[in-house]
């Protein structure tokens, strides 16, 4: 690990300054802050990221609460726990896909000390962009070495000229709940939905996952109290049984109608693109129509149908049909 400078926040604006106080030329040198450190020094052990300083959230007070306004709208602090996500009980009652997608990540060790905020801002699991002397496209080299390498766990959806894939349980939960992030940097605060959080390798900074610019730092998630939120789950398929990263993961989130007709529907995948994906088309395909087998087989074909899979993952096209068939089934009762 290349030596760095260790600061701890004592406000949201204190760490903004921390972070905005040291240039670095190197985006990989830019200071960084640190929640849970699951992943950040994971990355800087394997000199992936080099900051110069790293500025230590959770001495912030107040930014690890669960809170609910009387209209039963969910506010997130950016230091709660994947474990105090998956075991507050309004969580569970009011949006029981969050707490399912909390409770796949990894084990209860990880899940102790990561945060929300950390879990959407985590590097890819890409192998080439994990190894230390590969500099992949991702890291400032030429050449995307899955795109004709070892792509077993890489996109079907939205890859070019990188097909890493976004590595989050809590992303596409979070955005087929609707939600929305506050965000503080240097210029002040501003509130942006989650869908407009993460990049493209196409759409944005290829070296980077989500828009936010350095020193800005995520405070806190709200996710509304919709019709969506209680009829939400979460199912994700991983290699091994213990702790892994999803293969193929859905979201899905839907509100009938009293004829039980669909009014309402959200479907969100993950482990299949660089960003939560969300497939529009088969959210649309599913409105007015009762939720069975035929509907849910009709979402599917439909969510898959533009999939564009490299030579070793074309899997995850029936996984993640079965998948989304599935969660449709189980939101049905
Ligand atoms: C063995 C293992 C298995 C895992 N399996 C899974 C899995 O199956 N599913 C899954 O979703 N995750 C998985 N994870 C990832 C784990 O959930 C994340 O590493 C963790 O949630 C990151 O949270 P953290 O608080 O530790 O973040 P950190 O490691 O502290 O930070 C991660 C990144 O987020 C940035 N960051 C942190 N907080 C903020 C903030 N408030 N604002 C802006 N940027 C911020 C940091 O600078 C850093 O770039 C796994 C991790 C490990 C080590």
């Amino acid at each position: 690990m290349k030596a760095f400078e260790w600061s701890a926040a004592s406000s949201v604006e204190d760490a903004v300054k921390l972070l905005a106080a040291v240039a670095a030329d190197d985006p990989d040198e830019s200071p960084r802050p640190l929640a849970g450190g699951q992943d950040l020094l994971t990355t800087m052990k394997d000199r992936i990221t080099r900051p110069k300083r790293v500025v230590n959230l959770k001495t912030i007070p107040g930014l690890d609460r669960i809170q609910f306004d009387p209209a039963g709208n969910a506010k997130i602090g950016a230091l709660v726990t994947l474990h105090q996500l998956e075991s507050d009980a309004q969580i569970r009652a009011n949006f029981p896909g969050l707490a399912e997608a909390a409770r796949s990540v990894a084990t209860i060790q990880i899940r102790n000390l990561g945060t929300v905020a950390g879990n959407l801002c985590q590097r890819p699991r890409c192998w080439y962009f994990r190894l230390e002397n590969v500099i992949c496209l991702k890291k400032g080299g030429s050449q995307c070495y899955a795109a004709t390498g070892e792509n077993k766990y890489n996109a079907i959806f939205g890859g070019g000229p990188s097909y890493i894939v976004h590595p989050s349980d809590l992303a596409p939960m979070l955005l087929a709940l609707g939600a929305t992030l506050s965000i503080t940097g240097p210029n002040g605060n501003r509130q942006l939905p989650l869908e407009k959080f993460f990049t493209t390798p196409r759409g944005g900074d290829l070296t980077k996952e989500n828009v936010l610019a350095d020193a800005e730092i995520i405070t806190e998630i709200q996710i509304p109290d919709s019709p969506l939120a209680n009829r939400s789950t979460y199912l994700k398929f991983k290699e091994r049984s213990s702790l892994d990263f999803a293969m193929s993961a859905v979201a899905a989130a839907v509100e009938l109608a009293p004829d039980r007709a669909v009014r309402q529907a959200r479907l969100v995948l993950g482990g299949v693109a660089p960003i939560p994906w969300r497939v529009p088309k088969a959210e649309a395909a599913l409105i007015g129509n009762p939720l069975d087998d035929r509907a849910a087989s009709a979402a599917a074909e439909i969510a898959l149908a533009g999939a564009a899979p490299l030579a070793q993952n074309a899997y995850k096209i029936p996984l993640t049909k079965a998948l989304i068939k599935r969660a449709l089934t189980q939101l049905k009762s």
